[in-house]
């Protein structure tokens, strides 16, 4: 009995065998990356292009997939049209100081990997200067370049920064979208001292109308995040004014462009607004806490950092002119 089974076994072997290859063959394609590839990536077109993912077409496996002879021509899949990719519009206040071209330049060598961003950079200042003229004209983003000065009894230790600039940034979005449909779009207010990884650029884009993430190094604590539950935002994980109505610093939020053009009176406070209150009072205007979508993995993900930059140490900087040529710093 056991010889014959032996004697079957061997038969069907090299059948077995045949077909094990054959399966081998027709699958062997090249494998998908892990995961997919990021759509900002940097090397993907040109300056300031719409950076689009690269896309497997066509299915690996599912009904779409036939076996087909080797040689054989196989009409090629239609490729789906993409739906356009949101802009991100970034809003970022400056102002003239010792670090500015340092900030700026390490701000645009991050945007500069993101696709279909466009800058909004609103100098805090009487008229645009010089340098960040210069500066913008030869970053390779496509830019705006603003600017309006902070009234001189704003300028004080404690009073918010930035106001009027970011308000400038929001005025010249809804008046280049007033007569057309609103394109897909994303608003962030970008400060130009913090650190940004790229991967925050892709979480901003999908936002529906206000989404929210961690910030690092920020509000006394190494991290500052709206706490998840059920994928709901149901309170604020914070070491400062834990009664804040949102919690949330600057750098922690997005907002859809359709919801910047349909609450057109929504904009930064100065009168009555307190320190550490602005984005509560901006957020206050446009969406509930019940409402916000959480990023960064249910916000359990620090994505950017509030860093700051360190006064710089000039005391031995000459009062007058002593160099032989003059440099921009
Ligand atoms: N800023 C400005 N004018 C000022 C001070 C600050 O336009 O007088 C800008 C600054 O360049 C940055 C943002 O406002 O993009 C926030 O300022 P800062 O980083 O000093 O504030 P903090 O990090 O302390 O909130
Ligand atoms: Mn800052």
């Amino acid at each position: 009995m056991k010889s014959v089974l032996f004697s079957r076994f061997f038969i069907l072997l090299p059948w077995i065998l045949i077909v094990i290859i054959m399966l081998d063959v027709d699958t062997r394609r090249p494998a998908p990356p892990l995961t997919p590839r990021p759509y900002f990536s940097p090397y993907v077109m040109g300056r300031g292009g719409a950076r689009l993912p690269l896309r497997r077409v066509g299915p690996d496996s599912g009904p779409g997939r036939r076996w087909v002879k080797r040689n054989e021509s196989r009409p090629q899949p239609q490729p789906r049209p993409e739906p356009p990719l949101p802009t991100i519009y970034a809003i970022t206040p400056t102002y003239s100081r010792p670090v500015q071209k340092a900030e700026l330049t390490r701000l645009a060598n991050t945007f500069r990997q993101v696709a279909q961003l466009h800058w909004i950079l609103v100098e805090d200042a009487v008229a645009r200067s010089e340098l960040v003229s210069r500066f913008l004209a030869r970053a390779g983003l496509p830019s705006t370049h603003l600017h309006v000065p902070t009234p001189r009894r704003y300028k004080r230790p404690g009073l918010p920064r930035a106001t009027e600039q970011r308000n400038a940034g929001l005025a010249w979005l809804r008046q280049r979208h007033q007569h057309q449909r609103a394109q897909p779009g994303v608003l962030f207010f970008a400060d130009d001292d913090n650190t940004y990884s790229l991967e925050l650029f892709q979480e901003m884009r999908t936002t529906r109308k206000v989404s929210v993430w961690p910030v690092g190094l920020v509000g006394g604590r190494r991290y500052e995040r709206p706490l998840v539950e059920n994928g709901k935002v149901v309170g604020w994980y914070t070491g400062w004014r834990a009664d804040r109505p949102f919690a949330i610093d600057m750098a922690g939020f997005a907002v859809s462009l359709q919801v910047i053009l349909s609450n057109p009176k929504a904009v930064f406070k100065r009168r009555g607004s307190q320190p550490g209150m602005q984005e509560s009072d901006f957020l206050k205007q446009i969406t509930t806490v019940e409402e916000l979508e959480p990023k960064a993995n249910n916000c359990t993900k620090v994505l950017v950092w509030h860093t700051r930059t360190e006064k710089v140490n000039l005391a031995n900087e000459p009062k007058y002119h002593l160099d032989t040529v003059k440099i921009e710093v």
